[in-house]
Formats: structure tokens, C-alpha cells, sequence
């Protein structure tokens, strides 16, 4: 079918949350002209409600994946408030197997420090990514976004003149030229009528469609290809993963276990107190980053034994002791076992409906009992804190905090990855992708600072290209 009109614009970027309002926002103050499609309405609808469902199997399900995937002006940042942490070179630098980032810490610690007042902290925060990697625990609190980092005030995109925005945009798939190195077209739908538009070869399109939509568009079958437009690689889809997040127990801390870090010479505006292992120890170890956060304790009857253990240790330090409870956030491997697919069914916008696998691996959980358990030992060796391990709730109620990552990684090999450095998709000169669908390894850090970080990383990127191509 030939294409009916055409996006006539420089960029066109898809949704409207923190992967694409941070590549609006380097790209805002440019004279590009650029073109916002959102697929959900300003505030949330019973339509947009119904097109998140997947069919979850595995260790994240009722509606987990989905609870986590808005279909709203504003995405998922209109709905949430919680903490947010750098990676760390460790993270990046592919040891044990796990894929390698395409990017080095200092590059992104520099995006780190540029987006971090989006995310509402101060820059000084970046300094965080490094630490001396030889010390077996690390303080790596994690910020607070609080109030809720919300892009729900769409005026302040469209007060920039260059800026067009459509809601009620839902994108379903791309069209590609026949060299297959353009995409040249997009199908999408409003209220459920499908539509087609061309893209010209100069456009550059953005996909910020959340961890999950980004690879839902992917895998969209297209009728006159054997491949789905984008997933040339056979990638799309492989190694989802999220952050398995459990209490692992409870323990008379010192208070000073809380305090603010003072090492990296930060300026929190809000933070929770956590600690990771340090790098050396991690490897050694051969354990997957996983952090311990301390939060004082809700009000409850402490039991005499408890009480007991309690005096005995405040007496044998000399100083007193509040109860915090520990939790543990940990990096999830990846394994291409666990991943999305697309189902026949479609849903109200006519993408086809997702099915995700994710299920923990011992790896997983056992990184989090590894460093509960050495915690455990070093706070009482320091004479810091005394603490339990609840087995059960590591092992046999894990718990899973859906943050979609891994399913369009980024690499340096077109072979292992899905994008480039930047998030080009590897077959096509005018397709980029940001969010946590990049992400090869997702550290134990909640993704939506490096999300942002990243977004920034890619508006710098398109203003150099789009300014060589004049
Ligand atoms: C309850 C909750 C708690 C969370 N807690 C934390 C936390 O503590 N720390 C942290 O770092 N992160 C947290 N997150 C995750 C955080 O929200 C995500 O990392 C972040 O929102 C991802 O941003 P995004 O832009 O990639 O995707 P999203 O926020 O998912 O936005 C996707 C955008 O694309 C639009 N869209 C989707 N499909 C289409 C389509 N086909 N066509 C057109 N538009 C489309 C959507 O409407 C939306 O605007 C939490 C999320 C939730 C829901």
C-alpha cells in the first residue's frame, strides 16, 4: 500500500516518559522540527488501561509487567515515587559471561551529572559511580524521587514551537525501505482505526515506548517480510530481566550505619541508606551486584528473646541500637530463557498482544542471601548491628520489581546486539531506541536514572548527526 501522507518532521519520538521527554529536552532548544506521538490520552483511560495485559509466566505476574507500563501522556512516571542509583563500572564491563556495555563509566557519569536534576537531586550525586573498588561494602544510597517525577503538564512540551504533539497515537509497527536501511513508514492507530504514514529518509525516529513496547513493536509481524522490521537480529525479545527485591531480615543497627556518605562528597537532597560489596569482592566472589537498604522498622512488640539480644549487645558496645529492616535489591542474569513473545491475539490498538517468561535464577537470589549474610558479619565484627536472614522470604517468597530491561540490547557486535552504542537499531540508519530495553546488564540500581542519562546521551548524539546532514 502506498503510503497515504507522510510525518513530516526531523524527529519523531515515540512516547512520552522519562526515555523520550530526556531526548526532547537536549533537543527542544535546537530549530528541529519534532514530531511527539503518544499512544495513551492525557490522563489514563479504560482503552489505554486494557492494551498493557500480557500473558505473565514465570516469578512476575498478576498484571506485574503491565502495572508497570502506562498508557498515559507521561508513562509510568505519572504513577510512581522511589529511588534510583548509578551504575557502576563493574556493572558494565561484561565479567562472568554477562554481555558488556558498549559504554564506558566515564561517559555516562558525565549524563549522570547532567540529568540528575531531572530526576530531582543534585549533580554531585554522579560522584557516586566511582569508589574504592578494593572495600568489601560500599555505601551506595540510592536518591529519592519524591514527589513523584511526573511529566504530566504537556504544556511544557508543546510551548516549544517546533514541538507537535498527538496523543491517542498508539505506534504498532515500522516499514522499512527495500535496501532495508530506512525505515519508511509507520502504521499506528487512534481509538482503534488503523493508519499508515510515510517517514522521509532525513527523519529520525525515537522509540521511548517503555522496557516492554519497545520490543513489542519490534516483533510486530510484517506480512511482506520473513523478519518483523527491527528485529533483523533475532534479538528482540531475548533476556528480559528486572530486579528481584526481597526483606532480607531485620537488625539492631548502630545509627551511624545510616548517616549520610561522606566519601564521594555528595549533596543529597533525599536518600535511603544502602550498602553494595565492593567490586574486587564481588568478583572474587563471583556474586552479582546486589544492594541492603536500611529503613527504621514499623512499630511492633519486640519479643524478649529479641529484646534480650537487643541489651546484651548495646551493653557489650557501650551505645544504643534501633531496629531496621534490611532489603535487598539485586541485578537479575540475564538468560535468554527469559523473555517476551508476541501472542496471535491483538489488543484494542491491533499490536499484538505480549507473553513475558522471566523466572529468578539461584544466582539471583543467592547474591542476595551472599551479601545479607556478609553484612550480617561485618556490621558485627565493627561492632555496628546485629542482624537475621529470613531464608524464606529470599528463597521462597522472592519478589520481583518489574523494571523491563535487556529485551533490545545495546552492544559493539551487530551479531549480539540489537543497537549500537547510541540505541540504533544495528540494520537502520534512522531508528533509535532509549529506555531499559538497552540495558545488556541492569546492576541492582532501580534503571530510571540511567534511563535518563541516557535519553540526554542521545539528544547530544541527534543534534551533532542531524547538524552534519545540515
Ligand atoms: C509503581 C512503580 C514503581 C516504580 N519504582 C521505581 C523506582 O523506585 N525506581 C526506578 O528507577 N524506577 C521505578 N519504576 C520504573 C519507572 O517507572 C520506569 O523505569 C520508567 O518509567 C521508564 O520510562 P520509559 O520512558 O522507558 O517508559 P514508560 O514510563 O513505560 O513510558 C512509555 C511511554 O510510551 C507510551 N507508549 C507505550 N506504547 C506505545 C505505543 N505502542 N505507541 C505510542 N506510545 C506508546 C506510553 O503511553 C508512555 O508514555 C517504577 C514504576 C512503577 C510503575
Amino acid at each position: 500500500m502506498d503510503p497515504i501522507k507522510y510525518f513530516d518532521a526531523d524527529v519523531i519520538v515515540i512516547g512520552t516518559s522519562i526515555a523520550s521527554q530526556t531526548v526532547i529536552q537536549q533537543l527542544k532548544n535546537s530549530n528541529l522540527r519534532i514530531l511527539v506521538l503518544e499512544g495513551g490520552d492525557y490522563e489514563l483511560t479504560k482503552f489505554g488501561d486494557s492494551l498493557t495485559f500480557s500473558d505473565e509466566r514465570g516469578h512476575y505476574i498478576n498484571h506485574h509487567w503491565g502495572g508497570h507500563w502506562s498508557r498515559v501522556y507521561g508513562g509510568a512516571s505519572r504513577i510512581w515515587n522511589g529511588f534510583s542509583a548509578p551504575l557502576e563500572k563493574w556493572d558494565l564491563v561484561g565479567i562472568d559471561g554477562r554481555p558488556k556495555w558498549p559504554i564506558s563509566i566515564d561517559e555516562i557519569e558525565k549524563y549522570y551529572r547532567i540529568s540528575a536534576p531531572t530526576m530531582g537531586e543534585d549533580p554531585s550525586v554522579a560522584n557516586l559511580v566511582k569508589y574504592d573498588t578494593a572495600k568489601m561494602f560500599v555505601d551506595r544510597p540510592y536518591i529519592i524521587m519524591d514527589p513523584p517525577l511526573s511529566y504530566s503538564d504537556p504544556k511544557l512540551l508543546t510551548k516549544n514551537k517546533n514541538i507537535e504533539l498527538r496523543v491517542k497515537h498508539n505506534v504498532i509497527r515500522f516499514t522499512a525501505d527495500d535496501a532495508s536501511t530506512h525505515i519508511n513508514g509507520i502504521w499506528y492507530s487512534v481509538d482503534g482505526d488503523v493508519r499508515f504514514a510515510g517517514v522521509k529518509k532525513n527523519t529520525r525516529i525515537v522509540l521511548g515506548t517503555g522496557g516492554l513496547g519497545n520490543a513489542q513493536i519490534l516483533l510486530q509481524p510484517d506480512p511482506k517480510r520473513q523478519v518483523p522490521v527491527g528485529n533483523e537480529s533475532g534479538l528482540v525479545g531475548k533476556t528480559l530481566m528486572g530486579h528481584p527485591h526481597v526483606p532480607t531480615g531485620e537488625g539492631f543497627i548502630d545509627p551511624s550505619v545510616v548517616k549520610k556518605p561522606t566519601w564521594a562528597q555528595v549533596k543529597y537532597k533525599k536518600w535511603l541508606p544502602a550498602y553494595i560489596i565492593g567490586a574486587d569482592y564481588k568478583t572474587k566472589l563471583n556474586l552479582l551486584n546486589a544492594s541492603i537498604s536500611f529503613t527504621p522498622a514499623a512499630v511492633r512488640e519486640i519479643s524478649p528473646n529479641e529484646q534480650a539480644v537487643q541489651e546484651f549487645y548495646e551493653k557489650k558496645w557501650g551505645k544504643r541500637l534501633a531496629l531496621f529492616t534490611l532489603y535487598g535489591r539485586t541485578e537479575q542474569l540475564p538468560n535468554p530463557d527469559n523473555r517476551i513473545e508476541i501472542v496471535s491475539e491483538k489488543n484494542a490498538a491491533g499490536l499484538h498482544r505480549l507473553k513475558t517468561y522471566c523466572v529468578f535464577s539461584a544466582k539471583d537470589t543467592m547474591s542476595i542471601d551472599t551479601t545479607a549474610r556478609l553484612l550480617g558479619e561485618h556490621l558485627l565484627r565493627n561492632k555496628l548491628g546485629v542482624t537475621t536472614i529470613d531464608n524464606d522470604s529470599i528463597f521462597l517468597k522472592t519478589w520481583g520489581w518489574a523494571h523491563p530491561s535487556g529485551v533490545t540490547r545495546f552492544g559493539t557486535d551487530p551479531k549480539e546486539s540489537v543497537c549500537d552504542s547510541y540505541g540504533r537499531v544495528w540494520s537502520y540508519q534512522n531508528l533509535y531506541i532509549n529506555g531499559s530495553s538497552l540495558f545488556p546488564t541492569v546492576g541492582y540500581a532501580n534503571p530510571t536514572w540511567t534511563i535518563a542519562a541516557l535519553g540526554m546521551r542521545l539528544g547530544d548524539h541527534l543534534l551533532k548527526e542531524m547538524k552534519k546532514v545540515g
